[in-house]
């Protein structure tokens, strides 16, 4: 056995895609597995002893935002389309040290709860600066979570985005919804150019990608110089397809045909492709993303809190297409906890109307979570099993917790059981960035009370931005009820009687 090597010995492991714990030890060269043996059949000059632990593959985000981070917790009752109009308050004006803090919270509540790698989408509007970029790039750096970083980008304003939404407004507010500006796509694409030619981190560590934020908020000129700086650098590309049925409609009223033919008529889609939520779409959609090797990324709990419906996923995965699972930002969800997420996959997959066995079983779940995700991050064959040659990132969680006693099937209640509780320990390539329930070398106390402080000012300087915002949140949530009817040729949402308003007013 060669002196860099490790052995993790000790664990109950759930090697590759079985599905039952079984003891065994995990040998390690460096950051990648090398070998799993026999529990006891190996010896190195390093052993980490895992004893009283189940060892599983770290899960994979496969959407979210770290700028949501300081955004938990603000607003209730919002549709994605008055989470959108509530944006430039929730997000705006925010310093380097903010975007970084927002980002490391993210981080942070990740590991804690099992998670190793994540697909970012950051908020960069109107126009994202390498600067901020690389604010985004040093939190995950700083705690070594794997991150693929996507500056959302967009060269419409909402308002611009939603055929009819100006001319819904009465001619005191139009002003108001106008004075929200965006740029041009060489301002906006000029620094990640700079930021994809200068990028300094290993792809398999942090990897930068883009992300068109909504299609319907990006001209056909925008998307195609993505496509264009996407194919130059190799870089993935995300984006959010068909998240609400607003932008179902939105895309028949705009481009008379669906999001996703839309994208591919732009050139778009591809195995570097991958559609967050993709809740509104039909099976010739789905047959489109297999065709052409692309991926989704299903954000149940996100969906459900923003009352968007619900995804098929088992639709998806029997035409042929990869799903992994997300959190989807603070600011929708609003946790970042994957454990959640990956039940929701499994559990909002029996509201439609099918036999048991086409449900989403926890063995699938988690393969999403993990190998599916993996799999939208670029990262599918390096990251998501326990296996030789896969990296070692594990997350070993207490045997003695009361989520895990007695343990009757360890796949059943990491889907079923589990919350992030039990989470005890967190290798990333080898490294433990969560020992025994504490992040080495973060000063945790201090990063609360930066992000405390920032809370409370951010809320000071955005109060005119809010204002506007709730001034016009009446409308839009009028008119993109109304609009969003149109796709309802869709089964996503349950059809249900009007609700009087008395009723409603006594509810509160
Ligand atoms: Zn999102």
């Amino acid at each position: 056995m060669q002196t860099n090597h490790v052995v993790v010995s000790g664990g109950l492991v759930l090697v590759g895609r079985e599905t039952t714990a079984r003891p065994a030890d995990i040998v390690l060269d460096g950051d990648t597995i090398s070998a799993i043996v026999p529990a006891g059949a190996a010896e190195a000059p390093r052993v980490v002893d895992a004893t009283g632990r189940l060892i599983i593959p770290g899960l994979v985000n496969a959407h979210t935002h770290g700028h949501g981070g300081l955004a938990k917790g603000i607003g209730d009752r919002w549709s994605l389309e008055l989470l959108l109009n509530a944006g430039p308050w929730i997000n705006g004006g925010r310093t380097s040290d903010d975007r970084y803090l927002s980002t490391l919270l993210t981080a942070v509540e990740m590991i804690r709860k099992g998670c190793t790698a994540c697909y970012d989408l950051s908020a960069m509007l109107p126009v994202p600066s390498i600067e901020a970029l690389h604010d985004v790039a040093r939190a995950y750096a700083d705690v070594g979570m794997r991150a693929v970083i996507s500056p959302m980008i967009a060269d419409r304003t909402f308002y611009q985005a939603i055929p009819g939404l100006l001319d819904a407004f009465p001619p005191e507010l139009r002003p108001v919804a106008e004075a929200m500006r965006s740029a041009s796509a060489e301002t906006i694409l000029a620094p990640i150019r700079e930021a994809a030619r200068t990028w300094p981190y290993p792809n398999d560590q942090i990897r930068l990608g883009i992300a068109p934020t909504i299609p319907l908020h990006c001209s056909d000129e925008f998307m195609q110089a993505c496509r264009d700086l996407a194919a130059e650098f190799g870089l993935p590309v995300q984006t959010h397809l068909a998240e609400s049925a607003v932008q179902r409609a939105g895309a028949m009223r705009r481009y008379g045909m669906t999001l996703t033919a839309h994208l591919e008529r732009i050139g778009l889609l591809g195995p570097g492709f991958s559609g967050a939520h993709a809740i509104w779409i039909d099976d010739s959609e789905i047959e489109l993303i297999a065709r052409h090797g692309g991926a989704l990324a299903h954000n149940p709990g996100s969906n459900l809190r923003l009352g968007n419906g619900i995804a098929d996923m088992r639709r998806a995965i029997a035409g042929g297409v990869t799903v992994g699972v997300g959190t989807d930002g603070s600011s929708s969800s609003d946790n970042q906890n994957m454990f959640e997420a990956t039940r929701l996959a499994a559990y909002v997959s029996r509201v439609f109307d099918r036999p048991p066995e086409d449900w989403i079983g926890t063995a699938e779940a988690l393969r999403m979570a993990t190998e599916g995700s993996a799999a939208v991050l670029g990262m599918g064959g390096l990251i998501g099993r326990i296996a030789p040659g896969y990296k070692a990132d594990l997350v070993f969680l207490d045997l003695d917790h009361v989520n895990l006693v007695p343990l009757n099937d360890a796949v059943n209640q990491l889907v079923n059981t589990e919350d992030g509780a039990a989470v005890r320990d967190v290798m990333i390539g080898g490294r433990f960035v969560l020992r025994d329930g504490v992040l080495p070398g973060l000063d945790w106390p201090s990063v609360a009370a930066r992000a405390r402080e920032a809370a409370v000012r951010l809320r000071g300087a955005n109060t005119g931005v809010r204002q506007a915002a709730e001034r016009l949140a009446p409308v839009v949530s009028h008119f993109c009820v109304g609009l969003g009817r149109c796709a309802h040729d869709l089964p996503r949402k349950l059809s249900a009687e009007a609700v009087v308003p008395a009723a409603v007013a006594g509810g509160l």
